[in-house]
This record gives structure tokens, C-alpha cells and sequence, in this order.
């Protein structure tokens, strides 16, 4: 395989191209690939940039892979040549690089999308549990429209945005508003498949090879690339109640908030919450809290004490056809009665659960039409103790971000009990932690120095979480040294070395995460 692509090292594409003196079809078919391969200009053009847009990598070549031989295959080659490293890209997401590879090799995991979808129950626990099997490369907007129309099951948790890979997140957490109940989507898969970087294709579970599968769910895709995962699904409700209601005081609504996703019994099936401009800004204040266009915010129902931001708490209610409106009414009561938002701001529709799930392609669709999908989005996204997130509202939320990020900035509380330690997640002591996400979208036209503004606010708002002592952990962590990366994982540090030396030893596998250097 090198030999074919090793011209494509060189600098100047049209140089390559000309020593190589052949067609990617040549190449690939030479390469003994079942699947297809993609060189110089073209490949940087699929796979050197990401949705961040602040990265611009070229790699040396995109592999379109069949299956896992050809994943494997591509492996191999690496290890077999003495600095060529290969990233899994899912669908190219992440903000900092992190799917790409520098003169690498891309697996672009879409070519194997629909390799399974195949329904089935888990033995051994009675045979009431259904899964999927799905493919890593499979969105997971996909995998949401066929559970439910061909079968009318659905996954238990989710991310909010599902033009995501099933490898993409599981390879960082996947966390939505489900997973206060069932955590992360790492949470709700029992077994895998995997390409090691050690070129071996290999299926694990919590039984069967169980150190690949606990090292991978979460790994950052340092220890291999996922190509079948079996995720657990439940019988999909028909509609949901979506209702946002708002608080002026941050401790309310953490009270709240906390209250709701540690209910035992009966809850609600979706909790998030999120911060605003107490102001008219269309992107950053009131209009932003609205679930249906005709409804109006009315600020006449603030009270005069209120601060420069609000927050709002985001809730979902799972129902079916069947049951009656009075009886969904009912429950819904029975559980809002009791929170201390504002009375007057209260917002809700009914939805089929399909399109709750898929709301924010309306956000997409939105952003596309504006430019503001293509622009940088330079995003923090971090896990922040409830011991500590009264501190960071009052420096962070009140003072730093008060006039808003150009889009969502979230927070809502996490359970510490339904998260897996054995997986490589990190994230904070507290058994109670808040994820904080700082969507930031950026105007067309922003200037570059803007756009560097707002990433350096992003660092000061992590050096002021360092130097206060802040119980936190970067979501989709984005470090440049190695120092960073163990202070990253503290005492799961050595956990982590010793998974990359079983499972990826050379250190081929995603290099744009910048926490190995290949070595020779
Ligand atoms: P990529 O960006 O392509 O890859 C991410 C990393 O995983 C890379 O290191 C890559 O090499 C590796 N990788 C990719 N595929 C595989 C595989 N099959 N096997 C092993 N490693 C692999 N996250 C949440 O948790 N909740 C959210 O609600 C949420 N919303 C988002 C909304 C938007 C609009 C965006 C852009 C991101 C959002 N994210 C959210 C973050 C998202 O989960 C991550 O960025 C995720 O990595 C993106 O998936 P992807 O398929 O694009 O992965």
C-alpha cells in the first residue's frame, strides 16, 4: 500500500499526483482495497477541516473503507510505515481537529453506514431487552428514523444534534437530556466492534474482551475505531410534551432542576436547561426561549429585581396516542405544580417524538440559510460540579458571557451514578455535575481577530476553573500538550498510558486529539 501512496507525501499535490501517475481508482485497487481511496487536494478537501473551522489539516489520503478488513487493512499500512498515522472521521463534527490526521490517513466511517442495522433482544435477562446493532459510520438520525418506524423502538439516550456518528460519540460520551436517567449514550451499549490499532478486528463487551470495550467508550478514539455497536433501545413513546419555563434566580433553578432528575419514581423524561439575555437580542435573549413561533415572551413578567441573564429550564414528557389529554395534563402537573419558575413564563407544545428529537435540524436548516453553519464555531464544553456552579454562574454566566455567546449556552445537572468509571470518561468528583456548553456561532463576515477573541475567552473562562480550584473537566477535550492531557485525566492518567500501550501501541490511531506522538 505505501509504496502506491507514498508519493502523495509531497508537499505539492500536482507533484504527487505526477509521480504517482495514477488514478485513485488505480491506487485503491492496487491497495487490494475493497473500497476506495481518495489523494492529494481532494482528500483535504473531504477531510481537512471540521464544524470548529478553525483547523486546516491536510492528510495524505482518504480512505473510503468497505468494511473492517479494508479499516484494518489500512492499519497495517500504517504500522508497516514509519510515520503515517490514521484518524476515524464520523462525520467530521468536532471543533478542534480532532477527526483529523496531519499526512495521515482519513477513514471516512460514512461509506459504511448501512454495513448493520439489525434488531434484536439481549439474552440473559429474560429476553425482554431489545438492542440494534448499528454501524460506527451510522448517524444517529438514521438509526432514530428506521428504530421507529420499522420497529417502534428508539434509543434511550441521545445527543441534541443527531447528524452524529454512532462511533463520533461514543468515542466521547453522548449527552442529551436523557442522560440524567440513563446516562451517557457510553452507558447504553453492551457490546462492539473494533479495529485496534494494532490492526486487529476485534468484538467486546463487558464479558468478552472487556478492557477494549471499557477503553474505547470514551477514548477519544485512541485505542480503536468502532465499526458495529449494539445499543440498547426502548419501546418509543408516540409524542412529547415540551415545555420550557424560566427562572431569574440560579440557585431556584438549580433547586429545581436537581430535584427533577433525582425523582425516583415518576419524572419527567428530558431534562436541560439553558441561560439567557435578560434583553429582546434575537440570538442571545428572550426570543431564544419561545417552543413555538406564534408564542410570545412577555418581560412584564420579570420581576424588577431581575439580573442581566435568566435561565430557563427545558423539560420533556413522554406520552402515547393512547393516553388522554387530561390524564398527560395530569402528570405534567403534578410535576411542574411544584417547581419556582415565573409565573406567566411558561412555554410548551406537544410534539411527535421523532421531531423533539430532531429539533435542532430546524436550528441547522436555520444556520445554513444564515451562514452561520459554515463559520468558526469556537465552543466550550465543559462538566462543572454542583459544588462549584453557584461560583460559576456568578463569575462565568453574570459577568464573563452576560451578553450572550451567539448561541445556546446550556447547563443542566448530571448524575454521577450513570456514568461507567471502567470507560476512559472523565469527569468530576461531585455525584452531582452540571454540563456547561458555550455554543458560540459567529456571524458571516466576523473578522479572524474576533474570532480568536472569543477563543482566548474560552481559555480564560478554564484558567479561572484552574486557579479557583473549580471541580471540573473539559467535555470533548481539547488540550495541545501532553501536560494538559495528564492533568486532564489526573489519576486515570496511568489507566489511560497503559490502554494505549495494549491497544495502540505505535500510537497510529487519532492523532488530532494531540495526546501521543506516532512513534517510529
Ligand atoms: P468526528 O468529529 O468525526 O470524530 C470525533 C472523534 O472520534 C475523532 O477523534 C475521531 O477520530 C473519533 N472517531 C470518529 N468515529 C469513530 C469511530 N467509529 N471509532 C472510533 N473513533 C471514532 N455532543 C454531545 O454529547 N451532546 C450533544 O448534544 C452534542 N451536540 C452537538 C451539536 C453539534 C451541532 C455539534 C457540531 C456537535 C455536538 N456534540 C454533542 C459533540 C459531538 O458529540 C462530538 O463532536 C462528536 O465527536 C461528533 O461526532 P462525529 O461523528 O462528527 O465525530
Amino acid at each position: 500500500m505505501i509504496a502506491y501512496i507514498e508519493p502523495y507525501f509531497l508537499d505539492n499535490d500536482a507533484e504527487a499526483s505526477a509521480v504517482a501517475g495514477k488514478s485513485s481508482d488505480g491506487v485503491s485497487e492496487s491497495l487490494n482495497l475493497q473500497g476506495t481511496i481518495v489523494c492529494g487536494g481532494d482528500a483535504a478537501d473531504i477531510a481537512g477541516k471540521d464544524f470548529g473551522g478553525m483547523n486546516f489539516v491536510k492528510p495524505l489520503a482518504v480512505v473510503r473503507p468497505v468494511g473492517p478488513a479494508d479499516i484494518a487493512g489500512a492499519v497495517k499500512a500504517a504500522l508497516r510505515s514509519d510515520k503515517l498515522t490514521v484518524a476515524a472521521r464520523g462525520n467530521g463534527h468536532s471543533i478542534n481537529g480532532q477527526a483529523m490526521a496531519k499526512g495521515g490517513l482519513v477513514v471516512d466511517m460514512s461509506s459504511t453506514a448501512e454495513n448493520h442495522f439489525e434488531v434484536g433482544f439481549l439474552s440473559g435477562d429474560g429476553g425482554g431487552t431489545a438492542f440494534v446493532d448499528v454501524s460506527g459510520g451510522a448517524l444517529w438520525e438514521n438509526v432514530l428514523k428506521r428504530c421507529v418506524s420499522e420497529y417502534g423502538l428508539a434509543p434511550r439516550s441521545w445527543t441534541d444534534y443527531l447528524g452524529l456518528t454512532v462511533g463520533g460519540t461514543l468515542s466521547n460520551a453522548g449527552v442529551s437530556g436523557q442522560a440524567f436517567r440513563y446516562g451517557p449514550q457510553t452507558s447504553n451499549v453492551t457490546e462492539l466492534d473494533v479495529v485496534t490499532g494494532n490492526g486487529d478486528v476485534v468484538t467486546c463487551s463487558e464479558v468478552e474482551n472487556s478492557e477494549l470495550f471499557f477503553s474505547v467508550l470514551g477514548g477519544l478514539g485512541q485505542f480503536g475505531i468502532i465499526t458495529r455497536a449494539r445499543v440498547l433501545l426502548q419501546p418509543a413513546p408516540d409524542m412529547v410534551r415540551w415545555i420550557r419555563v424560566v427562572y431569574t434566580e440560579f440557585d431556584e433553578f438549580t433547586r429545581d432542576a436537581e430535584w427533577l432528575v433525582s425523582q425516583k419514581d415518576e419524572s419527567v423524561d428530558y431534562v436541560e436547561g439553558f441561560v439567557f439575555v435578560n434583553g429582546d437580542d434575537p440570538v442571545n435573549g428572550w426570543p431564544t426561549v419561545p417552543v413555538h413561533p406564534d408564542h410570545d415572551f412577555d418581560p412584564t413578567r420579570l420581576p424588577q429585581s431581575s439580573g442581566s441573564v435568566l435561565y430557563c429550564l427545558e423539560l420533556g414528557l413522554h406520552y402515547r396516542n393512547s393516553d388522554s389529554n387530561s390524564t398527560v395534563d395530569k402528570r405534567v402537573e403534578r410535576l411542574i405544580g411544584r417547581l419556582g419558575f415565573e409565573d406567566g413564563l411558561r412555554f410548551e407544545i406537544d410534539l411527535p417524538y421523532v421531531d423533539f428529537l430532531l429539533r435542532v435540524k430546524r436550528a441547522e436548516d436555520i444556520a445554513k440559510v444564515n451562514g452561520t453553519w459554515e463559520t468558526p464555531h469556537p465552543w466550550l464544553n465543559l462538566f462543572v460540579s454542583k459544588r462549584d456552579i453557584a461560583d460559576f454562574d456568578r463569575t462565568v454566566f453574570k459577568e464573563l458571557v452576560k451578553n450572550g455567546v451567539g448561541g445556546p449556552m446550556l447547563v443542566y445537572p448530571l448524575l454521577r451514578s450513570r456514568w461507567d468509571d471502567r470507560t476512559s470518561v472523565v469527569i468530576p468528583e461531585g455525584d452531582v455535575f452540571y454540563i456547561v456548553a458555550l455554543l458560540r456561532f459567529v456571524p458571516r463576515c466576523t473578522k479572524a481577530s474576533s474570532v480568536e477573541r472569543m477563543v482566548i475567552q474560552n481559555q480564560e473562562i478554564v484558567q479561572w476553573c484552574v486557579k479557583n480550584g473549580i471541580d471540573y473537566k473539559l467535555y470533548l477535550p481539547h488540550y495541545k500538550s501532553q501536560e494538559e492531557w495528564i492533568r486532564h485525566f489526573g489519576n486515570r492518567w496511568s489507566r489511560f498510558v497503559d490502554r494505549k500501550t495494549m491497544f495502540d501501541p505505535v500510537a497510529i490511531l487519532s492523532p488530532g486529539q494531540k495526546i501521543f506522538n506516532r512513534s517510529p
